[in-house]
């Protein structure tokens, strides 16, 4: 498989090399009842091509591969579960041109970003394979002295994963790597918009020697008829969701009945504070990243930027020249920057947001609109004077949007940045050791940038607090997700 990056516009042949059916049981299959769905170049608003459309009877397939695949694979060595993940971070790490330019063409991100995404999904593959021969129990005897007690880690069982559009590799390898590692056997439902990534991903982990049935992957465009009977019917052991809070409270709600354990990846309103005495670049360059990374299509995208009255100016300033500056192009062009966003819905909220805030007193100090011409493109923009009742306050932009308020009394900036039912992350800039950890332990966030624009990292745990989350992927603890822990109890007799 050989990419060009040519500005072609007929993708077919080269989409065409990868899988675009079912994966159930081992075997590429189409749905049961023959039916595809579209997927769209967001650059274009062309069809680029089409994969199958499960019904929810692929779904209960596809989960009953699962559950027979699931004895056996727990019972597989953990260093076989690890040789597998290395020789998978391996391949991907061969193929990464390929996957970065389909990553592309059907999510919308420029080439560099789809590089970086596929290098850090390769990790997680990396950091698991080394976790695989890590997992442990215990062996005491209990304060009383009267029992000895073994604790085992197994595997929870068959898994249901359900992933966003946003990071179409990396969300799915985040669960999919300690999935693997922890012995469990999986159904993996990607976002209608991004299914060709999921799919290239699963060839690639049967390709490194996964046994069938362990990674079943569905596409749909009915994922709610076809994973809601899978949640309530007791087989799957676990749910492992990224996504939406709105669509995560549904889930938990399904998991309730079959007291399902769930991992809750969910949406977030970053608070992005620079201090007076912050380093004004190094905020600044953080700020770039945090905010256009993914065109601010992130979890972890900086929502609300409040700056120090004594800097906002100069802040806002340079900002907004470094935003005008980005080339905003379709992803595979050389030099491109500033992809389009995932779809037309997208961008008319992105603009619905903007207008509100301007209508609130805001003032467009860079961008503000969208450009002419196909796909769903947005200008990078930059607000300031925003008022705090805007939408965009409360709400998460998911576009290249750089929203800014002023602040001058650190009680008060930090009550501002936790008034949100969000906590997944916040960024803090600021040379003062003392006020760096005060406001790093005060802010209500799972994780906190400090004098850095970006926070995620394989070894690390990563997750929210509040309605951004329940649990952590990645790190140490990334693995106990998908590990229940097993006592053997027994009396001491002499
Ligand atoms: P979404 O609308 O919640 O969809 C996420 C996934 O859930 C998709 O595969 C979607 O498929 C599926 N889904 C939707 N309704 C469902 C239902 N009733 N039953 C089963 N599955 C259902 O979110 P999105 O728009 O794709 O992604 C953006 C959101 O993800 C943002 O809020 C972002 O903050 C969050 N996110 C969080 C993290 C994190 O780590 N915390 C990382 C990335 C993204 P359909 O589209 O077919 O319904």
């Amino acid at each position: 498989m050989t990419a060009t990056t040519d500005q072609f516009t007929d993708f077919s042949g080269f989409t065409e090399q990868f899988p675009r059916n079912l994966l159930i049981g081992g075997e590429w299959v189409e749905g049961g009842a023959g039916a595809t769905m579209p997927v769209e170049n967001p650059a274009t608003g062309e069809t680029l091509t089409v994969v199958a459309d499960a019904e929810p009877a692929d779904g209960a397939r596809a989960l009953a591969a699962a559950v027979a695949a699931q004895r056996d694979w727990a019972r597989t060595a953990p260093r076989k579960r690890s040789e597998i993940l290395r020789a998978a971070y391996d391949l991907l790490l061969a193929r990464i041109e390929d996957l970065a330019l389909l990553m592309t063409l059907e999510m919308g991100k420029s080439l560099d970003e789809a590089r970086g995404e596929v290098r850090y999904a390769a990790e997680f593959f990396r950091w698991f394979s080394e976790e695989a021969v890590r997992i442990d129990g215990g062996y005491t005897r209990v304060p009383a002295g009267d029992k000895r007690a073994l604790v085992l880690a197994a595997p929870v069982g068959p898994c249901l994963l359900i992933t966003p559009w946003n990071f179409p590799l990396a969300m799915g390898a985040r669960k999919i790597g300690p999935a693997i590692a922890a012995g469990c056997t999986m159904v993996l439902k990607p976002a209608p918009q991004t299914p060709l990534s999921s799919l290239a991903l699963a060839a690639i982990l049967i390709e490194a020697g996964l046994p069938a049935g362990v990674l079943n992957v569905v596409t749909t465009s009915r994922a709610g008829e076809l994973t809601e009977p899978l949640l309530r019917g007791g087989e799957v052991r676990k749910l492992s969701f990224t996504g939406s809070t709105a669509v995560g409270k549904i889930l938990l709600a399904q998991c309730g009945s079959a007291v399902v354990r769930t991992s809750m990846e969910l949406g977030g309103n970053a608070p992005f504070l620079v201090f007076s005495d912050a380093d004004l670049d190094v905020a600044l360059d953080a700020a770039m990243q945090a905010k256009m990374r993914n065109m601010g299509e992130a979890c972890t995208s900086a929502n609300r930027f409040y700056v120090h009255e004594g800097v906002a100016a100069p802040f806002a300033e340079e900002l907004a020249r470094r935003m005008s500056a980005l080339r905003v192009a379709p992803g595979w062009l050389e030099g491109a920057q500033v992809g389009p966003l995932i779809d037309g819905a997208s961008r008319d909220k992105v603009q619905r947001l903007v207008r509100d805030a301007v209508s609130r007193g805001a003032t467009v100090l860079a961008g503000g609109g969208a450009p002419e011409g196909p796909g769903y493109f947005y200008r990078p923009t930059v607000l300031i004077d925003v008022a705090a009742a805007s939408e965009l306050c409360s709400a998460e932009i998911f576009g290249p949007v750089a929203a800014i308020q002023t602040f001058n009394d650190d009680d008060d900036v930090v009550a501002l940045a936790n008034n949100t039912p969000w906590g997944l992350v916040g960024y803090v800039f600021t040379q003062d050791v003392d006020r760096a950890f005060n406001v790093s332990e005060d802010l209500n966030v799972g994780m906190v940038g400090l004098n850095s624009g970006i926070v995620s990292d394989p070894a690390t745990p990563f997750g929210g607090v509040k309605e951004s989350g329940l649990g952590r992927e990645g790190g140490r603890v990334g693995i106990d997700e998908f590990l229940d822990y097993k006592l053997i109890s027994m009396p001491i007799r002499r």
